[in-house]
């Protein structure tokens, strides 16, 4: 029985880690460690923002999340159950309940099967119904995701566009009546208004169908509109957490300013300055030591290469993982210790 307090969603500590193996022997040398101690919580009908640079991890958060990978350590709770921990029929049970979106509908979608196929292909796995009930319940997906049923039931992937094809991927998530989607770059290869049109799309079915998305993007202006709240992500782990208007209005962490900072004002007249980052992404293999931002960061400090910042809270929900929020944000001191 489902305890509509408690959050859908419940990461803890969450490490996904990928061997190295070297030589002859396969042996482990090292890790990738693409996700690396990464917290949050997920309520109904919610939405999170999951944003960052690529590499930083994000599409693996979500991954590991649905058991598509492994994680090498923390948990994952879905409606209370131990994602991690289940197999088989349990785990089977659990993925109709958690679906995904993906940034290339194309390279998920079986170029062979008629979108007919593909839609009804999850519904039979998990016996919705009969043939007569899942057929019309496809056309009505269909329908509600802005395809059109008559025409489009008997064509192959290949015979749409980019949009209508993330239509598809779409209606195929909802196809089993999940509870939470995660929405992996979703729109990220789409123009701008193909972009809004599937944002409203997702908008609307949140609404009607009491959805959760977790939703993975590596830009900070495709985020506000749809979310609720907002995580920053940067070499595996999660540095700024807020709710969409306070990240975008008060930007605490040094690297969600400088993410931010390279949006696009929309006011007419209002310029803001660009702040350019030095240096690459160090790699995951071996990342720095204390603040992971240190070696690119334009406020740090001698603190920050040596101590790893904890989550400071400065705010209602919103917390920033870095030493100039310590003792209040006393930029100098802070850094100095
Ligand atoms: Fe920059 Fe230091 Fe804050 Fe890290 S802890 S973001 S290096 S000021």
């Amino acid at each position: 029985m489902s305890d509509p307090v408690r959050p859908l969603i419940e990461v803890e500590n969450l490490k996904t880690w990928f061997p190295i193996r070297t030589g002859v022997f396969s042996r482990v040398t090292g890790h990738v460690k693409a996700v690396d101690g990464v917290s949050f919580h997920l309520g109904r009908k919610e939405t999170l923002g999951l944003v960052g640079e690529s590499g930083c991890g994000k599409t693996t958060v979500g991954r590991s999340i649905l058991k598509l990978v492994n994680p090498t350590e923390g948990s994952v709770r879905f409606d209370g159950q131990d994602v991690l921990a289940s197999e088989g029929e349990a785990l089977r049970k659990l993925r109709k309940r958690m679906q995904i979106i993906f940034q290339d509908p194309y390279g998920s979608l079986n170029p062979r099967m008629t979108v007919g196929s593909i839609l009804s292909e999850g519904p039979r796995i998990h016996r919705m119904g009969s043939e007569t009930e899942i057929r019309q319940k496809t056309e009505h997906l269909m329908e509600r995701c802005g395809l059109d049923a008559v025409n489009h039931i008997n064509r192959y992937p290949h015979e749409f566009s980019g949009g209508q094809r993330q239509r598809i991927g779409i209606a195929r998530a909802l196809s089993v009546e999940p509870e939470f989607i995660v929405c992996d770059e979703a729109v990220s290869a789409l123009d701008v208004s193909i972009q809004a049109q599937i944002i409203n799309l997702l908008l609307d079915l949140q609404d009607e169908l009491d959805l959760s998305y977790l939703f993975i993007a590596h830009d900070l202006a495709v985020v506000e509109h749809i979310s609720d709240r907002v995580a920053v992500m940067y070499l595996g782990t999660i540095v700024e957490e807020a709710s969409s208007e306070d990240l975008y209005r008060d930007p605490r962490h040094p690297y969600t300013k400088a993410l931010l900072s390279a949006v696009p004002e929309t006011s007419p007249g209002l310029r803001k300055e660009r702040i350019r980052l030095e240096g690459d992404v160090p790699s995951p293999i071996d990342p720095p030591p204390g603040c992971t931002f240190h070696t690119r960061c334009p406020s740090a400090g001698p603190r920050c290469s040596i101590e790893t910042p904890s989550g400071f809270s400065v705010g209602e929900a919103h917390r920033s993982h870095c030493w100039l929020e310590d003792a209040g944000g006393v930029t100098g001191e802070a850094l100095q210790s």
